[in-house]
């Protein structure tokens, strides 16, 4: 493949943003080489700025789950956008998507939105402070919430990717009250609870990591994570940014019969917008201003485009369910083709899968947490990537990352992707 145009933009680029991009794992440095730089893509198909066609796993991250440029959100978008794209005052489409999120999602009463991923879990680890009069939470190495400064501790994802899980700028005032506990070891949370008597305002978590490739909770895990939470007095919140409205339309709390008490959301729940929210029931919800104490606020919080291509998705989503077995039936033959090609290639690898997230670690030992996820052969995934990438695939560009498939990827599309493993398989 020729990347001549993506090579002399990211030039261009690098000229006037720091790397040349505007979030760090896009510029590839876990993998080398030339970052794809897109034109525009259509249902499951990137097409960049060389004219080559890519088959694309990773939906923006997430928030493409009905493919790219779907008919019904681009509409909602442009129809929206002729009538003003913000106003800085309340819409009646904020109470709409409000209203159907509510309804889709367990355990929730109210939902605020902001405007990326970052904000909703930043606003819901200060609203768990304002709520419960404690300071200190307690987080997972290797999972990723976002950039703001209480989550930059053993992060994953860029962070880690970029080998600063803990970023300079982070003053050791806020990190002194990020504790750390190791993902799938209930014993290691519990131990911050006991050094930590009263003091720990919540716990945050990904129901299901995608930060550190896919990582799904082991058995009674988040049982006994509630439990701990519960005992405590200390509110547990599901970081819900990936899994939200992608595992199905309750996300994480229903995939895994787990209530939560605060929810996070991103990705999905915009459309391809950029779309925040956080949500829980009414007690927390009304802590917040202007009818509780603890601040929040945003110029372009719940605006117009963006809750317009919010609605859209959602409203599909909830009238076509189908989708999500769709993904999941979709990512376990992925899964299945995956496996028959590398068990008989004599590397070890571990494919971890949950619902439509799935990521493949070059490792002898199951990947679990963090450490055993970063065992991973990076050479070797490197490999991996740009070979799969010259045969027109667009995997996740680090291993701590999870692919996200999207309803327009056909059983063509997976066998093409399959057969590509094959050819590259024998190169690694
Ligand atoms: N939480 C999780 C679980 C995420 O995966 C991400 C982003 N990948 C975030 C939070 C932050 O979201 P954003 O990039 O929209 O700020």
């Amino acid at each position: 493949m020729i990347y001549q145009r993506s090579s002399a933009l990211f030039a261009a680029a690098k000229e006037v943003i720091p790397g040349g991009v505007n979030s760090p794992v896009r510029a590839f440095n876990a993998v080398g080489g030339t970052p794809i730089f897109v034109k525009e893509a259509k249902g499951t198909y990137l097409y960049d700025e060389d004219g080559n066609r890519l088959i694309d796993y990773i939906a923006s991250w997430g928030p493409m789950i009905l493919g790219h440029a779907h008919e019904p959100v681009v509409q909602a978008v442009i129809e929206k956008a002729k009538k003003g794209t913000s106003f800085g005052m309340p819409t009646e489409i904020e109470t709409h998507i409000a209203t159907l999120a509510v309804s889709m999602v367990p355990n929730i009463d109210k939902i605020r939105f902001v405007n990326s991923g970052t904000e909703a879990c930043m606003s819901a680890v200060r609203l768990a402070r304002g709520f419960t009069g404690r300071d200190k939470i307690i987080k997972f190495s290797g999972c990723y919430h976002g950039h703001s400064d209480s989550f930059l501790i053993q992060a994953g994802s860029g962070a880690v990717t970029f080998g600063s899980p803990n970023s300079p700028g982070v003053t050791q005032g806020t990190a002194k009250d990020t504790l750390l506990a190791t993902y799938n070891d209930i014993h290691s949370v519990a131990e911050l609870f006991k050094a930590n008597k009263g003091e720990i305002a919540a716990v945050i978590i990904e129901p299901i990591a995608g930060n550190m490739g896919c990582v799904p909770p082991i058995a009674g895990f988040m049982e006994a994570l509630r439990t701990l939470c519960t005992d405590n007095e200390t509110l547990l919140i599901f970081d819900e940014v990936m899994t939200g409205f992608r595992l199905g339309k309750g996300g994480a709390q229903e995939a895994l019969n787990i209530k939560a008490d605060i929810v996070t959301f991103g990705k999905v729940i915009g459309g391809g917008l950029p779309v925040g929210a956080f949500a829980a029931r009414n007690e927390i919800m009304d802590y917040l201003a202007p009818i509780g104490p603890v601040y929040q606020a945003g110029t372009l919080s719940g605006n117009p485009l963006a809750m317009s291509a919010g609605l859209a998705m959602l409203t599909e989503l909830n009238n076509r369910p189908e989708v999500f077995s769709n993904l999941a039936k979709k990512t376990a033959y992925l899964h299945e083709g995956f496996e028959k090609v590398l068990s008989n290639s004599g590397l070890d690898y571990v494919i971890n899968r949950y619902g439509s997230m799935i990521s493949i670690h070059f490792t002898d030992t199951p990947v679990v947490d963090f450490a055993s996820a970063a065992k991973g052969n990076n050479e070797r995934f490197k490999k991996f990537f740009h070979g799969m990438l010259a045969e027109g695939v667009y995997l996740p560009p680090s291993a701590f990352e999870s692919y996200f498939l999207n309803d327009a990827l056909t059983f063509e599309d997976l066998d093409a992707t399959i057969q590509a493993l094959e050819r590259v398989a024998k190169t690694l």
